[in-house]
């Protein structure tokens, strides 16, 4: 569409110049216009190029240390060794860069998932599509939290507000409305009649022509400063890669002494120099890069089937470390599908559910859900005998029982004129409505008489104290204290039992308000409440347990009833319910008390997302590291504060979504505790393979400095040592990186994210492990070892096939215990890999051209029998130590 001066034009010229109508397009013609101007998308910039992404990994310092080698072995006349030190530098790219490779397509296909859907009308059909799919044309719905998703000329704007900081600076939300402007070239900031790609709905509703997708957008005009993509790097990845630093010198160190020793025992020197040169390349566990990447990729992927959207790359591992989960009850922690169950009036209580209910005559109680029908933004639907609704679940159970009850269509009665949105901070929503004649339903008697009417409907402690009147049968009385005090016991009655209140009240307006937030919600007559159960997600009471189990304290935090939350909460186990925090109670502690009671208290309700703010603040100061869940526009702040913010992916704002760290796609609580323990995981994947190749290395190096004080002047050949190197870190490491959950994942106390890599336990394991694996090759090669017989290399392909077997058992040791050692299904990557790993190291001890190369001789049956019954016995030790860790665990 050519770009037009639309807020220059009447909605009514805007939708001809467009060719379309408030009802919307024909599915063919957004088909016809979907071809014609493409999918609504900002052309990304490309990503990393698959060349640049293979030249990286020639960068990195591991393989710098490598090419030197090679460099200097060519140097040193020493071809096969030049070649073997090249092949596997080619090798160790080729893997960085398929690993590399593997994660920035999951990653893309991670943002591809986090695309919002719209709200659109087609063929008079409201529909839910992907953002993507808008042509010019659609006749596009705003609501509050929305981000916009195209740029729309307004046909109606509802107290429509919008931050448009992304493309004007302007920080304060503009209030929106739909009148042609005059001026041909106004900025942007003063189109209010236009809505603008990636600006934000603060509050509101309204609807729209979509003028302008894609790069025809103004966000699409300067989109190319927007989209530097920010490929951050997590704060475990910048520690693994100091640890690689810290190994590399420990490795050139290493290097030194062998060289030094080599020397004193009058070895040729350029031999000594590869010696040593291989064995700095030994200490550096190349595969750690490769393994970090795939770790976290993988990793988010499972976090991915599991219902939880990584948005920021970091989020996976923080969520290891999490020690309170914060969360909101409706959606999260219940269903989210209500029903309206009671209706509580002045002196009369209806259960709703009655199976003998039918539709009484009682206009008195037809008023009270009218009021809740009309004052409300769902659209009721029929599916053969069955209501439904779209919107709002609590909205929408309240259109449901109005249906029940016979009341449909109240909009004719009572057309909405003007309307003060719902927020959380107010908790109640009020539409003003003009009483008009209409044969099909009529005017409840008792509103004939006043020409205009506001409906209010909110939380009933907060209605009552706008309400100077409450209605009695066919009269309206004072609302005597008296009166409060039945209303208010009726409320926490009904509250006690889990069920969640709505309060029912009006006015009556002799005009409509000049100024609707000054005139409305205040001297209201009160008419009763709703109240609607939503039953508790079937996964959350487990969940809250494990959560328990793993150190992690569950905390509800809600807008709703302190009664209802508290009942909830004890229902699915949360602890120390009793002594629930209210929004009003926390608005006079100091943060220092604050601070205090956060320690303990397990529910907060009737809270607004600035209180949120405060307590996860609160949290923190603590020394908690907390996630928390949101899905309004308001929550925002707090999502970003929070040290993982969650946004809900069904009922979520695009907003909320934006600032989130992680999206729940199913809403669940129990998918927060399924990604903590993914989180875990993953970072136990790191130890692991930390554990397993720093412990292997170590006994590398071992071997290599000791043997000259056994008698045995240079254990490996630098070729054998390099070889040993590539299967291990590289090939079963690899496989060790992907290991499934344990059996104690979720038993264990958080881990503190401050807390080094390496530390107590797993330090003492690689320390040992090391030492095993040395001892055991170094013994095996003493035994073997003849002084006399120099041509005879059998001890040094003892202990070169000591040390694969020893370390192949390792890893088999360290593995998960979720399963067997030996499962295939848990991780079939580990048991190809292992097999491979020994395949190749058989191959190149009997394949005479590589036994040649590699200066190696064939071992008998027994002599590889003893070998091999190595790696058994690290494996059983591996074992007996891990037993011994879980029952340590267990007695804690
Ligand atoms: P949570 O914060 O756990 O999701 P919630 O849904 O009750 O709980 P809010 O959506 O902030 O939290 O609602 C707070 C209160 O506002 C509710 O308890 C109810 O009294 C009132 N309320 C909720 N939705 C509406 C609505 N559509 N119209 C009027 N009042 C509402």
């Amino acid at each position: 569409m050519e770009t037009q001066n639309w807020h220059n034009l009447t909605p009514e010229e805007t939708l001809k110049e467009l060719a379309t109508s408030p009802a919307g397009l024909s599915e063919a013609e957004v088909e016809a216009r979907l071809e014609k101007y493409g999918p609504n998308e900002l052309q990304e910039k490309k990503g990393k190029s698959p060349l640049k992404m293979l030249w990286e990994q020639f960068t990195e310092t591991m393989v710098l240390i490598l090419l030197v080698a090679a460099i200097i072995s060519g140097f040193l006349g020493k071809e096969v060794e030049t070649i073997a030190i090249l092949a596997i530098v080619v090798l160790f790219a080729v893997l960085g860069f398929v690993q590399e490779f593997r994660a920035e397509k999951a990653m893309a296909a991670l943002k591809r998932m986090a695309v919002p859907t719209v709200r659109v009308r087609r063929e008079n059909q409201v529909q839910d599509i992907s953002a993507t799919k808008l042509v010019p044309g659609d006749i596009l719905l705003l609501e509050t939290g929305n981000i916009v998703p195209a740029d729309i000329r307004l046909l109606e704007a509802a107290n429509l507000r919008l931050m448009e900081a992304a493309l004007t600076g302007e920080a304060e939300a503009v209030e929106k409305s739909t009148e042609p402007l005059d001026k041909a070239d106004l900025p942007i900031g003063d189109r209010v009649n236009m809505a603008y790609f990636g600006t934000n709905v603060t509050y509101g509703r309204g609807t729209g022509i979509v003028t302008g997708t894609g790069m025809n957008t103004e966000l699409g005009k300067i989109a190319t400063l927007l989209q530097e993509v920010k490929n951050l790097e997590t704060p475990l990845q910048k520690r693994l890669d100091k640890l690689g630093e810290m190994l590399a010198l420990l490795g050139v160190a290493a290097a030194a002494l062998m060289l030094i020793i080599g020397v004193v025992l009058g070895e040729p020197l350029d031999e000594m120099f590869l010696t040593a040169v291989s064995l700095a390349v030994a200490v550096v566990p190349e595969g750690l890069p490769a393994v970090v990447t795939i770790t976290l990729a993988i990793g988010s992927q499972r976090m991915l089937k599991r219902h939880a959207l990584i948005r920021k790359l970091p989020a996976v591992e923080t969520l290891g470390s999490v020690t309170v989960i914060c969360s909101d009850k409706t959606g999260t922690l219940t269903e989210n599908k209500m029903t309206a169950v009671v209706l509580q009036l002045a002196e009369q209580r209806i259960e709703l559910r009655e199976p003998d209910f039918s539709p009484s005559s009682d206009k008195y109680y037809k008023m009270a859900l009218s009021i809740a029908a009309t004052c409300n933004d769902a659209t009721l639907q029929k599916q053969g005998d069955e209501y439904t609704a779209l919107g709002d679940p609590t909205e929408g159970a309240l259109v449901i029982a109005a249906a029940q009850a016979g009341l449909q269509n109240l909009e004719e009665t009572f057309p909405r004129v003007d309307e003060y949105p719902f927020d959380s901070d107010r908790k109640r929503m009020t539409t003003v409505h003009r009483v008009q004649e209409n044969a099909a339903s009529p005017i409840p008697p008792s509103f004939s008489d006043t020409d205009f009417l506001a409906f209010t409907k909110g939380s009933v402690d907060g209605l009552l104290k706008i309400c100077n009147q409450i209605r009695v049968q066919e009269e309206t009385e004072p609302l005597t204290p008296e009166w409060l005090q039945r209303m208010q016991e009726a409320n926490n009655l009904l509250a006690r039992e889990g069920v969640r209140v709505l309060g029912l009240a009006y006015k009556m307006l002799p005009e409509l308000p000049r100024n609707p937030e000054a005139e409305l919600e205040q001297e209201l007559t009160f008419v009763g409440m709703v109240g609607m159960i939503d039953p508790p997600r079937a996964a959350v009471k487990p969940a809250v347990a494990e959560c328990r189990e793993a150190g992690i304290r569950p905390v509800m935090i809600t807008g709703d009833h302190p009664l209802t939350a508290t009942a909830i909460a004890a229902d699915l186990g949360f602890p120390d319910t009793g002594d629930a925090l209210t929004g009003e109670m926390l608005l006079p502690l100091s943060d220092e008390e604050l601070q205090e009671k956060v320690k303990h208290v397990s529910v907060f309700a009737r809270v607004s997302p600035e209180d949120k703010l405060r307590i996860i603040t609160a949290l923190q100061n603590n020394g908690e590291i907390v996630s928390m869940t949101g899905d309004g526009v308001n929550d925002a702040p707090a999502l970003k504060k929070a040290n993982i913010g969650v946004a809900m992916g069904i009922t979520g704002t695009d907003v909320a979504k934006e600032a989130s760290d992680m999206v729940l796609l199913d809403d669940n609580f129990a998918t927060i505790v399924a990604s903590v323990e993914e989180g875990r995981v993953i970072y136990d994947n790191l130890v692991r393979f930390i554990r397993f190749s720093l412990g292997g290395n170590l006994g590398k190096v071992l071997v290599m400095l000791l043997a000259p004080f056994i008698g045995i002047h240079i254990a490996l050949q630098p070729l054998q040592l390099l070889w040993l190197n590539l299967l291990t870190d590289g090939l079963m490491g690899l496989g060790l990186g992907v290991e499934p959950v344990e059996a104690t994942t979720m038993q264990k106390p958080p881990r503190h994210p401050e807390q080094p890599i390496l530390y107590g336990k797993d330090l003492t394991y690689v320390l040992w492990f090391g030492l095993l694996i040395g001892m055991i090759s170094l013994g095996i090669g003493y035994l073997y070892f003849d002084p006399e017989n120099h041509s005879d290399t059998t001890w040094q392909t003892m202990i070169f096939a000591t040390i694969a077997f020893t370390q192949v058992g390792n890893a088999f040791g360290l593995r998960a215990e979720g399963y067997s050692s030996f499962s295939y299904k848990s991780n079939p990557l580990f048991i190809w890999l292992s097999l491979v790993t020994v395949g190749l190291q058989l191959l190149v001890i009997y394949l005479p051209v590589l036994r040649n190369i590699f200066g190696l001789t064939a071992l008998s049956p027994q002599d590889l029998a003893i070998a091999f019954s190595m790696g058994i016995v690290t494996f059983l030790a591996a074992r007996l130590e891990k037993w011994r860790r879980k029952k340590q665990l267990v007695k804690h």
